[in-house]
């Protein structure tokens, strides 16, 4: 028989235990021909649907569930329905995960869930990205201008695509509940995330986010250069950061 797995705390396991939320993340996967990457496919509760109906390359960091995993599915590994690879996923991640088009498929492990989708926006073989994480954050991807967490994620999210909340999920439905709601966050991508200028200058205006954005810009840029920028643009020197559409945050980087 096999031993039961203590979840462990360190590699962020919280097991999705609830078949309703499963079946949300399958009827909002794309309509695609991609291969599907998992990363912590965990006990396999979600891997056992991807792989119904797609191929599936999964990465998993902690070595028992591997050995779980390659047991669990050993019919699916032995015909490629299934490719397990066992080890931290960030460090396998140049810049593509896979040699080939995919979507990204998973209920990420939260404390690296930012860094992670961060890099899918990045990886230029990721065409889409539902992922399942921390409620505040998934927020903060599918945030719009004018909203109070409207910010950096938000507007890289615009820049390469379109994001949607598609559940919000409660506690409940994980094994260990943890502390915070989830949720599951779309993002269909058209682009690639690439200008490390313009994200630097996103920081900048972020600096203080509810203060003016003239005061975080003129922290780093000549305010009278960027008080003739917001004019141009028919901004107010008042203007908060959140309050500013991606499309004039570009403009401001043109100008700026
Ligand atoms: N997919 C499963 C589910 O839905 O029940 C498990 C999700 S659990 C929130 C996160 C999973 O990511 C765990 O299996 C954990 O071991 C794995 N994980 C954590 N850090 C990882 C890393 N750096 N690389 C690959 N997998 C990782």
């Amino acid at each position: 028989m096999q031993k039961e797995h203590v979840a462990k705390k360190k590699f962020g396991q919280n097991f999705l235990k609830d078949d309703t939320v499963l079946h949300k993340i399958i009827e909002a996967m794309p309509n695609s021909d991609r291969k599907v990457v998992e990363i912590g496919p965990g006990l396999g509760d979600l891997t056992k649907f991807l792989v119904d109906v797609k191929s599936v390359t999964a990465f998993e960091v902690d070595t028992d569930l591997c050995k779980l995993l390659s047991d669990k599915f050993k019919d699916e590994i032995a015909t490629n329905a299934l490719t397990l690879h066992c080890g931290d996923v960030l460090e396998t991640w140049k810049t593509s995960l896979l040699d080939e088009d995919y979507d990204l498929v998973a209920n990420l492990p939260y404390y690296i869930a930012t860094n992670i989708i961060l890099k899918a926006l990045a990886d230029p073989l990721c065409h889409t990205i539902l992922v399942m994480v921390q409620r505040e954050v998934a927020l903060k991807f599918a945030a719009t201008a004018g909203e109070k967490n409207f910010g950096s994620l938000g507007i890289i999210t615009q820049s390469v695509g379109e994001a949607s909340i598609v559940v919000t999920v409660a506690p409940e439905a994980f094994e260990p509940m943890p502390k915070v709601d989830s949720a599951v966050l779309l993002i269909s991508k058209t682009a690639n995330r690439s200008d490390e200028a313009f994200e630097a200058m996103l920081k900048v205006a972020f600096t203080q986010p509810r203060k003016t954005l003239l005061k975080n810009l003129s922290s780093h840029y000549d305010k009278a250069e960027v008080l003739k920028a917001l004019l141009k643009l028919e901004l107010s020197a008042n203007i908060r950061p959140h309050q500013v559409t991606t499309s004039d945050y570009h403009q401001l980087y043109k100008i700026l």
